[in-house]
């Protein structure tokens, strides 16, 4: 045996004994390396507030990794699982190595809603400014600043992440992570120096990225995903957007908003495919009529591009080839995973987690996208925080149940629970409570008469089983359809419920007394 081996044991059985007497006294200890360990490596007690006061024991396996968890992804998923870790009194790491804040503050759901409020503002004030007593002569815009203003927001945010991480005493760890083994973290840095980090835990939270059209690469300037999209220094005459999810059909709002000629391409019947069919085809009246040319049931079959332009030949509802200066593919997301350790995924490629979050490597977990849909941020968030308090706490994690999603076009989209499709297919029982937006006072006075609130309520107690809004708002409205699923209200309490007069969250009242059959205002 290699002598230098045997006293490494020793020094190690050693300080195994030193550390186990301070646990048995319920004192938590730091391992080699930290700012509590003499330079010989020996251990010191710690005092601070949260470790030794609170006497959390620790298992002894741990005591020698550098971290209690290392999170490789700083979005939603990532950066707030790192943070409520730290919460938890957790020595934590986040590796991130484009942006803390990831897809959503940086190249997602922020960045496009300061575009469509722009969009939504711009639409206002060159087609409905009479309507409002306004005169307002000709209007201009400067694309460079539309851009820019998203821009800033995602900067403001991403920072204030840094901010948190700082606060929280997160190390935030710049570069790329792979897991070259249970409890090892290799980041490599952008100047490519690599550094191995120990963790008792690690949490996979990378996200996903955008899926290109197998045969039309991206280049980021003819053919592109949503990423350039939100970016392009110069706005497109015309664009074909193919896939009509909520990226696709917010980026035709936003273009044809601004007078770009868009055309939206789906295979499938009707745009927003998630969604309750009945809502979907009133956007799809309301956006045709603003100018967007729609075509689902319709099949991409041939792609160019060359350099200036594409051409997409499209069979279906139109056989005719599509020409445009850009076209966005918005046709879903791909995982992006990390190197290292072999992890079992999906059959579709994402990491498979256990009721707990835990992939098929011991101490290794995923939440977020790259666990597999649906792809939201604020479920990425909850399955972060279900994951961490269940590591590191008596709670029982949760996996997603019900959850809103949302597309911030104009009219808004929110829903919650089954369309009516999906509570036919399983033979419930149900009742709709449907009322118009232009029964509403609220939405009459706001100029916003588009649009229902639609809520399917089950027979014969009344519990809710889905709700469907379009229209103004109907993004905020849904937090009250979610809360009383949570609770598991019936018609019963949302009808007892005291709703502000005027507010469009009224007509969730309504929509109850109408599925209960005594409605008032319609
Ligand atoms: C255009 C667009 C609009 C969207 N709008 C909405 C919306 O309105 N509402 C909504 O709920 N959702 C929206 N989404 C989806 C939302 O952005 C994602 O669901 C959410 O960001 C997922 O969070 P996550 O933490 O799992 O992954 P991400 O946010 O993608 O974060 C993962 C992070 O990990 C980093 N990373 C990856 N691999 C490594 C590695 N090996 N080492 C270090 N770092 C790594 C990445 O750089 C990234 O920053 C939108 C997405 C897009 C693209």
């Amino acid at each position: 045996m290699n002598p230098n081996a045997t006293e490494t044991v020793a020094a190690l059985r050693a300080r195994e004994v030193q550390r186990e007497n301070m646990r048995v006294l319920g004192l938590y200890v730091h391992p080699p390396g930290r700012s509590n360990c003499d330079p010989g490596g020996n251990l010191l007690l710690n005092t601070e507030p949260g470790c030794a006061s609170l006497g959390r024991l620790t298992p002894i396996h741990t005591l020698f990794m550098n971290y209690d968890l290392i999170v490789i992804g700083g979005g939603p998923a990532g950066y707030v699982g790192a943070i409520r870790a730290a919460q938890l009194g957790k020595k934590v790491a986040c590796v991130e190595n484009d942006r803390a804040g990831g897809t959503c503050l940086n190249w997602g759901c922020i960045p496009t809603k300061a575009l469509l409020k722009n969009a939504e503002l711009y639409h206002t004030i060159t087609h409905r400014a009479e309507e409002f007593g306004l005169k307002i002569g000709s209007v201009e815009y400067d694309w460079s600043k539309v851009i820019g203003r998203s821009r800033g927001v995602s900067d403001k945010l991403n920072k204030g992440i840094e901010f948190l991480f700082k606060k929280n005493k997160v190390d935030y760890l710049k570069g790329t992570a792979s897991i070259p083994a249970a409890g090892k973290v290799e980041v490599t840095a952008a100047d490519g120096t690599k550094a191995t980090h120990d963790a008792a835990n690690i949490l996979i939270a990378t996200g996903a990225k955008t899926r290109p059209m197998p045969g039309f690469p991206f280049n980021g300037k003819t053919v592109i995903g949503s990423k350039e999209a939100m970016t392009l220094d110069k706005q497109p005459k015309s664009i074909i957007v193919i896939g009509a999810g909520a990226i696709g059909i917010e980026f035709a709002y936003f273009f044809n908003a601004y007078g770009t000629k868009v055309t939206v391409v789906e295979m499938l019947p009707d745009i927003l495919p998630v969604e309750d069919t009945e809502v979907s085809k009133t956007l799809e009246k309301s956006l045709t009529k603003s100018g967007i040319r729609i075509l689902t049931n319709t099949k991409v079959t041939g792609t160019s591009e060359d350099g200036n332009g594409v051409k997409i030949t499209v069979e279906g509802a139109a056989n005719e080839t599509l020409e445009a200066d850009v076209c966005l593919v918005a046709i879903g997301v791909a995982p992006v995973l990390p190197g290292g350790v072999e992890i079992k995924l999906t059959d579709r490629g994402w990491i498979q987690t256990d009721e707990r979050y835990q992939t098929s490597v011991k101490g290794v977990y995923g939440a977020g996208d790259i666990i597999g849909p649906p792809w939201l941020a604020h479920v990425a968030s909850y399955e972060a925080v279900q994951c961490i308090e269940g590591l590191f706490t008596k709670h029982k994690p949760k996996k997603v149940g019900v959850f809103p999603g949302c597309t911030y076009c104009h009219p808004q989209v929110a829903s919650i629970g089954l369309t009516e499709r999906a509570a036919k297919e399983k033979g419930l029982k149900f009742k709709v409570g449907k009322f118009p937006y232009v029964a509403s006072g609220k939405a009459l006075a706001a100029a916003e008469p588009e649009g229902f609130v639609k809520i399917l309520y089950g027979e014969p107690h009344g519990e809710i089983i889905g709700a469907h809004i379009i229209g103004s708002e109907s993004t905020e409205m849904i937090a009250e359809i979610g809360l009383a699923m949570n609770l598991e209200a019936t018609w019963d309490e949302i009808e007892a419920t005291i709703h502000a007069h005027p507010t469009l969250s009224e007509m969730v009242k309504e929509a109850t007394e109408v599925a209960k059959g005594h409605p008032i205002h319609v």
